[in-house]
């Protein structure tokens, strides 16, 4: 039985699969057994489509005969049935991974690890951890593995499972340490790997931020591991359009800018978006939580956010936590209530922020629905 990772492990009828001890794959596990291209694969709590994207750009624009799969782009089974690439490059969520059992990745990508989905692993964040861990199943010393050095949970981790782990191992990180192979140093981004060091300035990378620091970093290693030249490595980092719904400016209206960040679906992407806000924000949170713990973003929210609308079905877990913390909060239920709010609160030189830590399936058909209704909406304004 090939499963699409939307649907749980313990659904009744995988549940009556297992009785009879039917095998449950995902359809990376079942396509990939048919192909002998070289599979990058990309997995991480947050940053997961844009370091795909990212590196999908680097090796097709340098020439490479590769294909998208994944979380992203076309089934990785279709391509394999119909193409002959030679490379691909595959996002992989923690429920893909979860049934997948031989694949290899010839090149693993694992970006960070903060607590996600745990309604989806017993509310165990061990388990939602171990899940991201298979990705570095089967591999050999052969293969790569590209992490997050800076990454607690990762380095725990690492401690934990010693040479368990086969592949040979490619750290990045912000700082320069010993046995990192790429890092900042001195506004420079550095990829010491495989034969010669790439070395380019941060502020010509295309994607702003700290977290697409790491991305890039995570692109531009497997690219280095692939054999890319410099330039084309250089080039690609420098002119990527970036991914929508991810810290997307939409507009500014009466001196208010309006970004779409719909995709933060967790509170550590809300955390990297506020993080990189540079004025006084009106922040739009709420959707279906999945387990949040509002913890992490609350310095940030009282230093940054002046007001917060709530937009979901149930705000009484946000209100919970953050009444009484900021000056203005109100409720909405739809797109066009909160960006009426949204309106009301900002003043001319502020940010009005959808980033909602949550999911977004209570009120929107998709987060794609929800920064589409949000653009629709600024556009009107
Ligand atoms: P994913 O596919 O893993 O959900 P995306 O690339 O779609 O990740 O980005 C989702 C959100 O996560 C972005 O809006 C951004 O705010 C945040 N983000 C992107 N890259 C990172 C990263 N490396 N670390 C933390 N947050 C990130």
């Amino acid at each position: 039985m090939i499963k699409s990772p939307g649907i749980p492990n313990d659904a009744p009828l995988i549940l009556k699969l297992n009785e009879k001890s039917i095998p449950v794959i995902s359809e990376i596990e079942f396509a990939g057994r048919y192909t002998n291209a070289k599979m990058i694969c990309i997995t991480g709590s947050n940053g997961k489509t844009t370091t795909t994207l990212l590196t999908y750009h680097i090796l097709k624009s340098a020439g490479l005969n590769v294909g998208l799969a994944g979380n992203v782009g076309k089934s990785l089974a279709l391509q394999v049935a119909e193409e002959e690439y030679d490379y691909y490059v595959i996002e992989l969520s923690s429920f893909q991974l979860d049934n997948m059992y031989k694949f290899k990745a010839d090149i693993a990508i694992l970006l960070n690890i903060t607590p996600d989905h745990l309604d989806r692993y017993d509310h165990e964040f061990q388990n939602y951890i171990d899940a991201k861990f298979r990705i570095t199943q089967n591999q050999t010393a052969d293969d790569a593995f590209i992490y997050w050095n800076d990454d607690p949970v990762i380095e725990k981790e690492l401690a934990k499972r010693g040479d368990t782990i086969k592949a040979t191992r490619y750290p990045f990180s912000m700082k320069k340490e010993s046995g990192v192979k790429a890092f900042v140093d001195n506004l420079q981004l550095v990829i010491d790997a495989h034969q010669d060091k790439f070395v380019m300035p941060v502020e010509e990378l295309s994607l702003p931020g700290d977290h697409n620091k790491f991305n890039s970093m995570a692109a531009g290693l497997s690219a280095k591991l692939v054999d890319l030249s410099k330039d084309n490595i250089r080039k690609a980092l420098s002119d990527f359009k970036g991914v929508e719904h991810r810290i997307e400016y939409v507009a500014t209206v009466a001196n208010v800018r309006y970004i779409n960040d719909s995709k933060a679906t967790n509170v550590n992407s809300c955390w990297y978006a506020l993080k990189s806000m540079t004025t006084p924000v009106v922040l739009i949170l709420g959707g279906k939580d999945k387990g949040n713990d509002y913890n992490e973003i609350l310095p940030l929210v009282k230093e940054k956010v002046h007001s917060l609308v709530f937009m979901g079905v149930d705000n009484s877990k946000l209100h919970k936590f953050f009444d009484g913390v900021v000056p203005n909060i109100a409720d909405a239920r739809s797109m066009k209530e909160a960006i009426d709010l949204c309106k009301s609160f900002a003043k001319p030189g502020d940010t009005v922020l959808l980033s909602p830590c949550c999911a977004s399936f209570d009120l929107f058909k998709s987060y794609e629905d929800r920064g589409d209704q949000f653009r629709d909406y600024v556009k009107h304004l």
